[in-house]
C-alpha cells in the first residue's frame, strides 16, 4: 500500500496503548455475569408470585401467556429497565436478511397537562408494528399489506444494550405477517424445536422416561479475522464486501502454522476482554477464545444453552464484536473468506438434545438400557443426516460459504458424519447381529449395547469432517461464520424429529405387536444402520479419494449455493416442513426466493466493486508504473544507451495491463445481464459467467500487485493486514 497511508497505519499500531484500554474494561466478574438481563432472578425479586409462575410456565412449557399478567410483567420490566437509565425500548427480530433488526420506542408518553410519564403496558411489551415493508419477505407480503408485527419471545430474556450513551431496553420478538406467517428465522426455529420436542418425547415415553420436554441444546463456536482498522479502511472491497476481491498471497502464509493456539497478541487480547465484559454482562456466557488456524484468525466460544437464547445470543455476540473493534483500531471480519488463499471461517454449530429433567439424549450411558436408548437417538440423528443432506447442505449455502465449501480447504460440500472408530464399530456389531441375540435381562450378550465410556475427546481428531460426534454431541462444522445459526438449527431439528418420528413409529409398532423393547430396539437399529450407513465416514474429508467414493456411494455434493438451494423447496423437504408445522410451503419458498436474492445480491456487489477497484485503484497504478518504465527507457535512450531489461520490463508490463483492462471490460460487460426477472436464471449467470470473470480479473491483478512498486499499490497488502499487528 502506499507509503503515506501505510506510515499512518503503521505509527497508529505502534502508539496503541493497551493501558487506555484497560480503564475502559469492566472486570468479568460473577457478579457482572447477566447484570444487564431481565433474567429468572430479577423476575423474581421484582414479579407477583402468581404473574412470575404464569411466566415460568410459559418459558419451561410454552404454555401461552395470559394477557392479564403481560401488563404486570412490562410495568416491572420498564421500572428496571429505567432504573438502569433506559430510555427506550426495542423490539429485536431477525427477518430474513442476515442481520437483527430494531426500531426503538421512547417509554416517555406526553400527557394532557404538557409533561410526559414513562409508561410501558403489556400491549407494548407484547407486540410491535415495525415498518416492515423494506425487509425483505420473498413476496409472502405484498406491498399494499406491508404490515409485519413482532411478538414477545418471552422464552428469551430481555437485556438492555448501552450504546452511544444511551440505555436501550431490546425484547427478543418474533417477526410476523398480518395473517401469520414467518417473515424471520426465530419462529421456524421455535417451532422445529417443539417439533423435535414431541418426537423426542415419544421416544423417552418408551423408555420409560417421565420426562415431558425436550430442548435442543447448542454452542456455537464463531471464527473471525481481526486486522487493523486502518487497512480496513483502505480497502474498498473488505468495507462493502467483506471480503478481499484482489490481494496476492503473502510469501509468509500460515504454512508455518506457528499461529494456532499460540500467545494471543496484546491488542487483541484487549478486544477479546471487552467483548467477554460486555457479553458477560448481558448473560451469554462466553467461554473460550483462542487463536486460530490463519494469521490474524481467532475464536471465540460460549458454554452451550438453549438453542433459541444461543441463536439470539450468537447474533448479540456477532454485532458485539463489530461495535467493540473499532475502539481497539481494528475490524472484526466474519466473512467466510476474507483472504483467499488463507484458511476461511467457519462456526461449528455444536448441537445436541437434552430432557427436562436434565439429561443429555446424545450422551452414552452408564447402563446398558440407558445404552440402548442413547443408540436411538444417535441412530435417528445419522438417518436423518443421511436422509436430509440436501436439506442440510442447503441450510448453509451462501455466495461466502461457496469459498469454503468444496473449496479445497475448509469441510467439503459432501455432507457426512464422523462417528469415530469406537460408535462406528458398535454400529458394525449391531448391523452384523444385534437382533439375534438379544437375551436375558433385557442385555445383548454379544455386549453390543453395553456401551464402554466413550472417552469425551474420541470424536474430536477428525478435523475435517463437515459433521461429527464429539463424545456428547453433533458438531455442525460446515456451517458458515457469519451466518445466523438459525437455518441450520431448523434444518436440523426438522430432518432429526422425521427420524425420530419414523424410527419410533416402528418402535411403538413392534412392541405393540408383543415384542419386548430390547428385540425391537435391536432389530431397529439394525436396518437402520444398514440403510444409512453410507453417510459415515471416518477418513480425510478433503481428500480426493473421498470425492469419488462418496460419488459412488451416492452422496450429494453441491458445490455452489446455485446448486444447493433446491433442496430447501424439494417436494419432501417441503413436506416435512409441512407435516411438522415449522414452515408451509409458502415459507419455505419465501427463504428459498431471499436466498437466491441473497446470493445474487451478492455476487453483483462483489463483481461491480471489482470493475470499480480495477478501474480506479489497480490500473491507474498500473498505467503510472508503465510510463515510469518507458521514461526510463526513453531516458537510456536519449543519451544513446539501450535498456534491454527495460523494455522487456515494459513489453511485460504493457501486455499484463492491457489484459487486464480487458479481463476489467469483460466482467463489466457479463455484469450487465438481465434477468427478466428470473432469479434462478440470473442466478445461473452469475454462478457460470461473473464468477469466472471475476477469479480471471483476479489473476491478473494479482499478478500486476507483485511487479507494481510498492509505494504505487494503492491498496494493504495480504502481508501488511495479516501480519503487522
Ligand atoms: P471442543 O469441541 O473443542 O472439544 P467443547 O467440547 O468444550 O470443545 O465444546 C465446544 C462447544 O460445544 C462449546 O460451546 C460447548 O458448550 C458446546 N457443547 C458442549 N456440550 C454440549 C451439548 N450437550 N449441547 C450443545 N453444545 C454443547
Ligand atoms: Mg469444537
Amino acid at each position: 500500500m502506499g507509503s503515506a497511508v501505510l506510515a499512518e497505519a503503521i505509527h497508529a499500531i505502534r502508539d496503541w496503548s493497551v493501558t487506555d484500554a484497560k480503564e475502559r474494561r469492566t472486570p468479568k466478574t460473577a457478579e457482572a455475569f447477566g447484570s444487564l438481563v431481565f433474567n429468572d432472578e430479577v423476575q423474581q425479586a421484582r414479579l407477583p408470585k402468581p404473574v412470575y409462575h404464569a411466566l415460568r410456565r410459559t418459558i419451561t412449557h410454552g404454555v401461552p401467556l395470559d394477557v392479564s399478567v403481560a401488563d404486570a410483567i412490562a410495568a416491572a420490566m420498564k421500572e428496571w429497565a429505567v432504573e438502569h437509565g433506559a430510555t427506550h425500548y426495542t423490539h429485536w427480530f431477525q427477518p430474513l436478511t442476515g442481520i437483527t433488526a430494531e426500531k426503538h420506542d421512547s417509554f416517555l408518553q406526553p400527557t394532557n397537562d404538557g409533561q410526559a410519564v414513562l409508561e410501558f403496558s403489556g400491549k407494548e411489551l407484547i407486540r410491535g408494528e415495525p415498518d416492515a415493508s423494506s425487509f425483505p419477505s420473498g413476496g409472502m407480503r405484498s406491498t399494499f399489506e406491508a404490515r409485519g408485527y413482532t411478538a414477545w419471545d418471552p422464552t428469551s430474556p430481555p437485556w438492555l444494550l448501552y450504546s452511544g450513551g444511551s440505555v436501550t431496553l431490546v425484547i427478543p420478538t418474533a417477526f410476523v405477517s398480518w395473517t401469520g406467517e414467518a417473515l424471520d428465522k426465530k419462529t421456524p426455529l421455535l417451532r422445529s424445536m417443539e417439533a423435535l420436542s414431541k418426537q423426542a418425547v415419544r421416544v423417552l415415553k418408551l423408555f420409560g422416561s417421565t420426562a415431558e420436554r425436550v430442548v435442543t441444546t447448542c454452542g456455537p463456536e464463531q471464527e473471525y479475522f481481526l486486522i487493523d482498522r486502518y487497512f480496513y479502511l483502505s480497502r474498498p472491497d473488505l468495507i462493502n464486501a467483506g471480503r478481499t476481491l484482489f490481494g496476492a498471497k503473502p510469501p509468509k502464509g500460515q504454512e508455518l502454522e506457528d499461529q494456532y493456539f499460540g500467545a494471543i497478541p496484546d491488542r487483541v487480547m484487549a478486544f477479546m476482554s471487552e467483548v467477554e465484559s460486555e457479553l458477560y454482562k448481558v448473560g451469554v456466557p462466553v467461554k473460550t477464545r483462542h487463536n486460530e488456524v490463519a494469521p490474524s484468525q481467532y475464536e471465540i466460544a460460549p458454554v452451550f444453552e438453549n438453542a433459541n437464547v444461543a441463536t439470539d445470543h450468537q447474533m448479540m455476540t456477532m454485532e458485539t464484536m463489530r461495535r467493540a473493534a473499532p475502539k481497539y483500531g481494528l475490524a472484526c471480519l466474519l466473512h467466510e473468506k476474507p483472504f483467499a488463499g488463507v484458511n476461511g471461517s467457519g462456526k461449528h454449530l455444536n448441537w445436541s438434545i437434552s430432557d427436562d429433567e436434565g439429561h443429555n439424549l446424545l450422551s452414552p450411558g452408564a447402563n446398558p438400557h440407558d445404552n440402548m436408548q442413547f443408540l436411538v437417538f444417535c441412530m435417528a440423528v445419522l438417518r436423518a443426516v443421511n436422509k436430509w443432506q440436501g436439506l442440510l447442505r442447503a441450510s448453509i449455502a451462501s455466495a461466502g460459504n461457496d469459498h469454503r465449501l468444496g473449496a479445497n480447504e475448509a469441510p467439503p460440500a459432501i455432507i457426512s458424519v464422523f462417528l469415530g472408530d469406537m460408535l462406528t464399530d458398535i454400529f458394525e456389531q449391531i448391523e452384523k447381529g444385534g437382533a439375534k441375540s438379544t437375551k436375558h435381562g433385557g442385555e445383548l450378550d454379544t455386549g453390543v449395547l453395553v456401551l464402554p465410556k466413550l472417552p469425551r475427546d474420541a470424536g474430536d481428531r477428525n478435523r475435517t469432517s463437515p459433521f461429527a460426534f464429539t463424545g456428547n454431541k453433533f458438531e455442525f462444522r460446515a456451517v458458515s461464520s457469519n451466518q445466523s445459526i438459525a437455518y441450520p438449527n431448523i434444518a436440523l431439528n426438522v430432518a432429526v424429529t422425521e427420524s425420530l418420528d419414523y424410527m419410533v413409529t416402528e418402535l411403538e409398532k413392534a412392541t405393540k405387536g408383543g415384542k419386548s423393547l430390547e428385540k425391537a430396539v435391536a432389530e431397529l437399529l439394525q436396518k437402520v444402520i444398514k440403510e444409512n450407513k453410507g453417510i459415515i465416514f471416518n477418513g480425510n474429508n478433503y481428500s480426493k479419494e473421498w470425492e469419488k467414493e462418496a460419488g459412488k456411494r451416492g452422496l450429494l455434493n453441491f458445490k455452489n449455493t446455485v446448486d444447493a438451494l433446491p433442496q430447501l423447496i424439494s417436494k419432501d423437504a417441503v413436506g416435512i416442513f409441512e407435516k411438522y408445522k415449522v414452515l408451509n410451503e409458502r415459507e419455505v419458498h419465501a427463504r428459498y426466493d431471499v436466498m437466491v436474492e441473497t446470493y445474487n445480491k451478492t455476487v453483483n456487489v462483489e463483481g461491480q466493486l471489482m470493475v470499480l477497484m480495477a478501474n480506479r485503484y489497480i490500473l491507474p497504478a498500473a498505467l503510472e508504473y508503465q510510463k515510469r518504465v518507458a521514461d526510463s527507457v526513453a531516458a537510456v535512450k536519449s543519451v544513446g544507451g539501450k535498456s534491454v531489461e527495460g523494455k522487456k520490463t515494459l513489453d511485460r508490463l504493457t501486455a499484463m495491463t492491457d489484459d487486464f483492462k480487458r479481463r476489467t471490460d469483460k466482467l463489466q460487460h457479463e455484469l450487465e445481464h438481465e434477468g427478466n426477472g428470473d432469479a434462478v436464471k440470473h442466478a445461473k449467470h452469475y454462478r457460470d459467467t461473473v464468477i469466472p470473470a471475476m477469479a480471471a480479473l483476479r489473476e491478473a491483478g494479482d499478478e500486476l500487485e507483485v511487479v507494481i512498486p510498492h509505494e504505487l499499490w494503492p491498496l494493504a497488502t495480504y502481508r501488511e493486514m495479516l501480519f503487522i499487528k
